[in-house]
């Protein structure tokens, strides 16, 4: 199949245009390299089922494809805050631009929303029926906004004009292909631990997440593409195991044979206090959870990182 991948120079984006390629399929990434490289997908650049777009998904674009991810739009909270009008017309316009595309072409087309829909949640864990606790006009609105409004857009398309669609809801993923200034979490500890820097926990540490390596989540992507029509989602996929922040950063440091010492800096407005999905549609209509675990997956990105920094 034609296949389209918004955000394909991204972290995640990226690890797609990968297994779509090994799948068979032909590959068009559109990428506007906000925060994404062409490192990341340099080495798919000599496959000719795979060609490289720059094109900024707020304006329309005309290709002819048979499927569409939509991954186009920052991810990390300092990215997304750095130009917030920016953020909700990637995730608004984006969504019209792309549903526009798929209803001309006839796609199956996939949103990557996020956890970020259920805000800073009442309902632990958070299932799908769960409509969310969001602040409409805080820092983490543009993002959060956003996504909520491409998921009724979504919807509406759907109803209105019978596309077929599919709305994932990812929880924090991390792993290899993420940027050394990416500015989540995982990203900063590793690095920090690697430089011998001090680990920057905001907040008490206390406030939680759920982390799924990426290979597991590219696995759930595909699942869910190739579900059946009726199957629309939105579905949660990430990893059900929590951890608070302060462990991660214990476990980071330990992992890395590291002698980083940890600070404190002021917890962001709005941080949501705990996540963890509830994954129990995804199991029953995927056939999907996680298998790597949280040691291994982090052992594997501190391995990327230090190649990282080994080459400067
Ligand atoms: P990322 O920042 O690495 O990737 C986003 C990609 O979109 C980048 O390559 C960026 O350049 C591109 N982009 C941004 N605005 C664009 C625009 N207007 N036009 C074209 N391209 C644009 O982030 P990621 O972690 O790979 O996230 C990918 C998708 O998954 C995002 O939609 C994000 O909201 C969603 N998601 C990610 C996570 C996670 O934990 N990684 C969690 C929930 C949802
Ligand atoms: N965080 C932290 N130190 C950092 C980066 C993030 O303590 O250097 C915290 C952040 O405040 C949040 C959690 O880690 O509570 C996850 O942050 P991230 O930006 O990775 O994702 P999100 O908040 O969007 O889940």
């Amino acid at each position: 199949m034609r296949v389209l991948v918004t955000g394909g120079a991204g972290f995640i984006g990226s690890h797609l245009c990968r297994r779509l390629l090994e799948d068979g399929h032909d590959v068009i990434s559109v990428d506007n390299y906000y925060t994404g490289t062409r490192q990341n997908i340099q080495d798919l650049l000599t496959n000719s089922r795979f060609e490289a777009i720059r094109h900024d998904v707020t304006f329309p674009l005309y290709v002819e494809v048979d499927r569409i991810y939509n991954f186009a739009c920052p991810a990390s909270p300092i990215h997304y805050q750095r130009d917030p009008v920016q953020t909700i017309k990637t995730s608004v316009m984006g969504a019209i631009n792309l549903l526009g595309l798929a209803k001309r072409t006839g796609a199956r087309i996939l949103q990557a929303s996020t956890s970020e829909v259920y805000g800073d949640p009442e309902c632990h864990p958070q299932t799908e029926d769960y409509w969310g606790r969001v602040n409409p006009i805080g820092i983490r609105s543009c993002y959060d906004e956003g996504k909520r409004s491409a998921e009724t857009l979504f919807f509406d398309y759907h109803r209105q004009h019978n596309l077929a669609i599919k709305v994932i809801r990812i929880f924090n993923t991390y792993g290899p292909g993420m940027q050394l200034n990416d500015g989540r979490v995982i990203s900063n500890f590793i690095v920090q631990a690697l430089r011998g820097e001090e680990i920057t926990i905001y907040g008490d540490g206390s406030q939680t997440r759920s982390f799924c390596f990426v290979s597991d989540l590219i696995n759930g992507i595909s699942a869910m593409m190739d579900s059946p029509e009726d199957f629309t989602g939105p579905v949660n996929l990430g990893s059900p195991n929590e951890s608070s922040i302060a462990e991660i950063a214990e476990t980071i440091v330990e992992l890395c044979g590291s002698s980083s010492r940890v600070t404190y800096k002021p917890l962001p407005q709005d941080d949501p206090r705990q996540r963890q999905p509830d994954i129990s549609l995804a199991k029953e209509r995927l056939g999907w959870q996680p298998t790597v675990s949280l040691q291994d997956g982090l052992r594997e990105t501190i391995q990327y990182f230090r190649r990282v920094l080994e080459q400067g």
